[in-house]
């Protein structure tokens, strides 16, 4: 099965990814946590990709698409993979709808995560994430049970230097302007499905599995 969560930063499609991965037995895979990764590392990629993710802008094109290529050839890919974050615009989708054709590959579902833009703002400046294991939580509405560690795996949290408000708004932005013509584009293929991302994350969840079983 090979998935793209589509929606706006603060959507909860890093947590659907999580709970799918985990439910399906395939990866998830987030260009956003590759770059966090790179840019911990100090690579010559994460130095390239820390002054757009800096700004809340797009890192190029041709990089995230080099690093999804790299990624899903992978083993662990083999019976599918659920895309957190890319295709962020229509040169990765066309890029990515290429790869897979040459793979003899495609997309089943682009699951598509709806959220009001007063909601987005809430959770984005709340959020936290544990820093050793990736899972979530949000200072109001599912705090962790001690403060800054991880319930899962006593990690510790942080909050992500993007989520503050200034960078918040040019993602939202950015996400309008060249991200949501993707709901177009594979409408028109007849892939996408769109989903209220309000309400429980396993109310979300559950929605989620009856669309793509
Ligand atoms: P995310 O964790 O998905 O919100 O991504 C965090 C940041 O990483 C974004 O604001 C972008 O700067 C960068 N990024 C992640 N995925 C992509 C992508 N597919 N295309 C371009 N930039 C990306």
């Amino acid at each position: 099965m090979r998935l793209i969560l589509l929606g706006p930063p603060g959507s909860g499609k890093g947590t659907q990814a999580n709970l799918l991965q985990d439910k399906f037995s395939i990866p998830k895979i987030s260009t956003g946590d590759i770059l966090r990764a790179a840019v911990e590392d100090d690579t010559e990629l994460g130095k390239q990709a820390k002054k757009f993710m800096d700004k809340g802008e797009l890192v190029p094109d041709e990089v995230v698409i080099g690093l999804i290529k790299e990624r899903i050839v992978e083993p662990d890919c083999e019976a599918g993979f659920i895309l957190d974050g890319f295709p962020r615009t229509i040169v990765q989708a066309e890029k990515l709808g290429e790869t897979l054709e040459a793979m003899g590959q495609d997309i089943d579902s682009v699951l598509d995560l709806e959220v009001d833009r007063g909601e987005l703002l809430v959770r984005l400046t709340g959020r936290r994430t544990c820093k050793n294991c990736g899972a979530m939580f949000h200072r109001t509405s599912h705090p962790p049970k001690v403060e800054e560690i991880c319930d899962e795996c006593g990690g510790e949290l942080y909050q992500r230097p993007d989520d503050n408000e200034e960078t918040i708004v040019k993602r939202l932005e950015v996400y309008s302007k060249e991200t949501a013509p993707l709901k177009e584009f594979y409408q028109k293929q007849g892939k996408l499905k769109t989903i209220q991302g309000r309400g429980g994350m396993d109310a979300i969840f559950s929605q989620l599995c009856k669309m793509v079983s």
